[in-house]
């Protein structure tokens, strides 16, 4: 398995709760064709895209599954495209010399910023480096609690060695900054101080009209709220039923069973297994493959999600600055 469930874990609670701030509206320009990427910049995206497949639900083969611990070497203040005063936590002494290697952190730091470009960034206020080992967990998000419509990136410096899946999860992870940020989902501190609460999210999904995102009730005109209703309507009862099975147990194996059975039913609507496990890591995922993959020339249920963010035109924009960035950094 590429992700493992640790990866799973923490990338779902991050889909519950995650999100912020900046409009990427100062951002369209008047290129609205789509970008046509030379062919070793179409060989690097295949390659990003086949980092990221495998099953993270299929638990075939894995018995006594281990997660490994999680440390957070340093974390820094965001100002601008610079990453300052950082704190540290005391950590086990074989990972001091990476706490201390604050050239690699600003590596993984500006691989990100040359990606995104600031004015796509600016719900960013903190950066997290963190490790579990080579592979787990790559990146994450989630919101800054005492300030929710601000949010943090957190890299594992020890996932610089497999670049294409860094690129991939780091755009992934971007996709839920872009699509749950207070200019997309109204932020909710009651949701960001109890988010595990299944009753205060029911009440909370009551009283929203649109779309309820996890972390607080969307917009209107979010991309999120035209995805859910373009792809999960007819899905969510069945859904639903299978995502309380995670709150209050301890024992995750029947939601991760639920969640996998449910990816085999519906496998033709799903670009990977990981799509299932909330709407907003589907349209996370479908974000990074329209990235990724090549404009779809055919209209399945998987093509139209991905071919769904080509009708922004400030999103065609964002993936060719995307694009340049992955193909220009080799
Ligand atoms: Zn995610």
């Amino acid at each position: 398995m590429k992700k493992n469930l640790n990866f799973i874990i923490v990338l779902f609670s991050l889909g519950l709760f995650i999100l912020s701030g900046a409009a990427l509206g100062g951002y369209i320009s008047g290129r609205l064709v789509a970008y046509t990427p030379n062919a070793s910049c179409a060989a690097t995206m295949k390659d990003v895209i086949a980092s990221a497949q495998g099953d993270v639900y299929n638990m075939e083969g894995v018995s006594d599954y281990v997660e490994p611990e999680l440390y957070y070497l340093a974390a820094y203040s965001v100002q601008r495209d610079e990453i300052i005063n950082p704190a540290f936590e005391s950590v086990p002494t074989d990972l001091k010399d990476e706490q201390k290697d604050s050239a690699l952190q600003n590596q993984a730091w500006k691989i990100f910023t040359e990606l995104i470009p600031f004015q796509n960034r600016q719900m960013i206020a903190r950066y997290n480096v963190f490790t579990d080992g080579f592979e787990n967990t790559l990146a994450a998000v989630d919101q800054v609690r005492d300030n929710p419509s601000q949010w943090v990136l957190e890299i594992d410096i020890a996932d610089l060695k497999d670049r294409d899946a860094l690129l991939f999860t780091m755009i992934h992870e971007y996709a839920h900054l872009l699509t749950l940020n207070a200019s997309q989902v109204t932020p909710d501190q009651e949701i960001v101080d109890d988010p595990y609460n299944l009753s205060l999210q029911e009440s909370k999904a009551a009283v929203c009209p649109n779309y309820f995102a996890g972390n607080g009730c969307s917009h209107a005109d979010s991309y999120i709220h035209a995805f859910y209703n373009r792809f999960w309507l007819g899905l969510a009862p069945e859904w639903e039923k299978i995502d309380t099975l995670q709150y209050e147990t301890e024992d995750l194996n029947p939601y991760y069973d639920g969640l996998y059975h449910f990816y085999l039913t519906h496998q033709d609507q799903f670009l990977d297994d990981y799509s299932t496990t909330h709407p907003a890591e589907d349209i996370a995922e479908s974000f990074a493959y329209f990235v990724f993959g090549p404009k779809p020339t055919g209209n399945s249920i998987k093509e139209q999600k991905t071919a769904f963010f080509y009708e922004y035109p400030e999103l065609i924009q964002l993936r060719e600055n995307i694009l340049n960035g992955v193909c220009s950094s080799e």
